[in-house]
Parts: structure tokens; C-alpha cells; sequence
């Protein structure tokens, strides 16, 4: 199956006072059409970082070096364009037609002085031919469809009139105006309650099968991808350390940070007696380690661990880990 999105060894670095911050350190990946992949990790792991330099909205203190950015099979790495303000005119049209993001705090994303209507309005007559009455029906279209009640008198109203839940709704109905290919949800259900995280989650999953996007789900609760995901890539300082189908980061995880976090996974069958979080904190990527970067918190590390990075093993088509462990089986088997 032809990818939608390919991720060719990409790196992101930051410069700041401090020095360079390495966010996002040789990462590789790919989304295929229809599917959806989680992208976990904690915070600070480069994962937000990486969808921001595949959408063209770093920060102006990043750096992106990629062999390759391929989105619909045309080449979105700014060193494919003549200069940087042909990128950008590339990357507003992909932003507003075929990718879509949804963000963490809606409130961030929403104007607080403009009607929720002007707001799903503008868009819409930024990036389609349609008239301004066309506009006004199809944003309250869109209003029902993400199942916003008397959507008519509602788009009359303010951001602030509206619960938490309700304006990550309008988010989703903005996210979907343009009938994405890829939808790009950045934790978007951190800030909601849990009973609403639920229903935003499942909205995401409607919208998707509706439509025939793609999903990136990013996220630091691997229990929220549980259900959504086709395939989940973990990644640990600025490296995807894991990935593979849901099934088998569920159930044959093979890398000690991604056991960690299935044991941090809140199990309501068990009353949280097991939940272990996973002592120490994530590597200062001022200064990333040399060799693997989950080191200083492994139980298992050994003194190659330290020393160098381990490359990443294969142990089904589409299941991928980089760990030592595993590194030195396979050697050892090769024997
Ligand atoms: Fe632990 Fe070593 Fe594997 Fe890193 S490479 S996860 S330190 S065993
Ligand atoms: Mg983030």
C-alpha cells in the first residue's frame, strides 16, 4: 500500500541560550491511508516537535534536516522548494485543504472575540469556492455532525460560552471543514474530563471512518490509544524506541520503556494495585546520552547500553524495537 505520509530520517534541533536542544534525533516513519497511528510518549520526547516539522509550523529557533518529507506523494522537505516563502505557500494550502490538526487546549486555537460562526465560516471561504450562504450551511452542518445542539443559535455565541468538551467539538468540526486526508491530533483529550474525553475520542473515530482520513493520534496515555490506533510508535528521547501493530505493543512489547508504560496503564479490573510508574526522569537532550537514551532508568541496562545506540530489530513486518536485549538475541541466534 502506497503511504500517505513518509518520514525519512528526521531530525529537529532547537537553539537556545543553553545551547542546542536535540528534540527529534533520526526519526523514521510512515502513515498509510485510513489508518491510525498513535504516537506515545512522555512529555518532552520529541513527539509534538515531529508533527510540527512535517506540518512547516517549528518554532523559528528549529532546524529540520530529513532525507525525505513525502506527504501524498509529493515532497513536503523544505529543501524541496526554490526558497523558503514558495515552502510556506505550499505548506498554508496543505495545512488548509489536506492536513488538519487538532490541539490540546482548544482556547489556544480559538479567537476568544470572534463568533463561534465567523470562526467555522472563515475557512471555509478561505478554502473552497463556495458563496457566504453556502459558508453559513455547511458550518452548521458541520456544527451537527460533531454534535453541537441548536447549532443555528450557536453560532451566534462566544468561545467562552461554551463547556471544554463543546469547544474541542468545534475544534474537530474546523479540523474536518476541508475533508482532510490527515488529521493530526495533538492530545487533544488531555485537558477534558474523563467521561468527555471519551466522547471526543470516539467523535475523532466517526469523523475518520466518515471521511477516509488518516489519524496521527499523539499522546502520552497509552490507555487513549487503546481503541483507536491501527499502529503505535513509542518513542523515549527524541527516538521512536518501538513500533508495531496495537496488538503487539499490547500484548509482546518488547522494549523495557514500553512495558514500563503498559504497567503504568490504569486497569479499572484491578483497582490500580499493579500501577507502577516508571522511576527517574527523561534524558536532558541538551546533552543525549551517546547509547541508548532510556539507560539511566532501565533495570536491564547493560555496559553496551551506555556505550552505543542499538539499532533498531525487526521482529515481524511491521514490528520494530530498538533495545540491546533484543540486538544481542538476535546476534547470538546468528551464531
Ligand atoms: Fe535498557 Fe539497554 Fe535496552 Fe536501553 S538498550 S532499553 S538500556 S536494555
Ligand atoms: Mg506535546
Amino acid at each position: 500500500m502506497n503511504e500517505l505520509l513518509k518520514v525519512d530520517h528526521l531530525t529537529v534541533d532547537f537553539s537556545t541560550d543553553q545551547g542546542t536542544v536535540h528534540a527529534v534525533r533520526d526519526v523514521s516513519f510512515c502513515v498509510y491511508p485510513q489508518e491510525v497511528l498513535g504516537i506515545v510518549g512522555e512529555s518532552g520526547s520529541g513527539k509534538s516537535q515531529t508533527m510540527y516539522s512535517v506540518m512547516g509550523l517549528l518554532a523559528d529557533n528549529g532546524k529540520i534536516t530529513a532525507e525525505d518529507i513525502l506527504f501524498d506523494g509529493k515532497k513536503i522537505h523544505e529543501s524541496a522548494f526554490k526558497n523558503h516563502s514558495e515552502y510556506e505557500k505550499t505548506m498554508q494550502h496543505i495545512r488548509g485543504n489536506d492536513m488538519a490538526m487538532i490541539f490540546q487546549d482548544p482556547m489556544t486555537f480559538l479567537n476568544p472575540v470572534l463568533k463561534i460562526g465567523t470562526q467555522l465560516i472563515e475557512p471555509l471561504q478561505n478554502h473552497t469556492k463556495m458563496s457566504k450562504k453556502e459558508c453559513e450551511q455547511k458550518a452548521i452542518e458541520l456544527m451537527r455532525q460533531v454534535g453541537i445542539p441548536s447549532p443555528e443559535k450557536r453560532m451566534n455565541q462566544y468561545p467562552y460560552e461554551f463547556s471544554g468538551g463543546m469547544r474541542q467539538r468545534i475544534i474537530i468540526a474546523m479540523a474536518l471543514a476541508c475533508n482532510p486526508k490527515l488529521i493530526i491530533a495533538d492530545e487533544p483529550t488531555t485537558a477534558l474530563d474523563v467521561t468527555i474525553q471519551a466522547q471526543v475520542l470516539e467523535l475523532i473515530q466517526d469523523m475518520k471512518e466518515k471521511l477516509g482520513s488518516s489519524v496521527i493520534m499523539i499522546t502520552h496515555d497509552l490507555g487513549v490509544v487503546a481503541s483507536l490506533c491501527n499502529r503505535i510508535a513509542i518513542m523515549y528521547g527524541g527516538k521512536i524506541v518501538e513500533i508495531g501493530t496495537d496488538k503487539e505493543i499490547f500484548y509482546e512489547p518488547k522494549h523495557p520503556y514500553t512495558q514500563g508504560l503498559l504497567n503504568c496503564i490504569n486497569n479499572p479490573e484491578d483497582d490500580d494495585k499493579d500501577l507502577q510508574p516508571i522511576p527517574g526522569s527523561p534524558p536532558d537532550l541538551l546533552n543525549p546520552p551517546k547509547g541508548c537514551p532510556f539507560v539511566d532508568r532501565c533495570e536491564k541496562a547493560m555496559k553496551i547500553c551506555k556505550q552505543q545506540m542499538p539499532s533498531a530489530t525487526a521482529f515481524s513486518k511491521t514490528h520494530e524495537c530498538a533495545c540491546w536485549l533484543n540486538e544481542l538475541k538476535k546476534r547470538e541466534g546468528k551464531k
